[in-house]
């Protein structure tokens, strides 16, 4: 999740994140290596993986469609195939 602001819902001030550096969630920029984005997502990712909000973390950037870094252990192209996969759950 990162450093977004004082503002929001309560579970944001129980977040791991806020101890560390928004750029190790959303990186620095495009021309960030793809072995470096990895690695710097495998380190977001373990963060969240001791977060005691992930899941709240989670559902929130799921549902506002959230467009980049890691939220709720999940980075962009994996929450959206969760979002397919509970679009197609739904279906079913
Ligand atoms: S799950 Fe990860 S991104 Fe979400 S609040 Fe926790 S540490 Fe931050």
């Amino acid at each position: 999740m990162g450093d977004l602001g004082a503002e929001g819902p309560e579970w944001r001030e129980r977040a791991a994140c806020l101890r560390h550096p928004a750029v190790l969630f959303f990186g620095m920029d495009d021309a960030e290596a793809p072995g470096d984005r990895r690695e710097r997502e495998e380190r977001a990712k373990l963060v969240c993986r001791e977060c005691i909000v992930r899941l709240e973390c989670l559902s929130h950037a799921l549902e506002a469609r959230e467009p980049y870094g890691i939220w709720g252990g999940l980075n962009e192209v994996e929450r959206k195939a969760r979002l397919r996969a509970m679009a197609k759950a739904a279906r079913t």
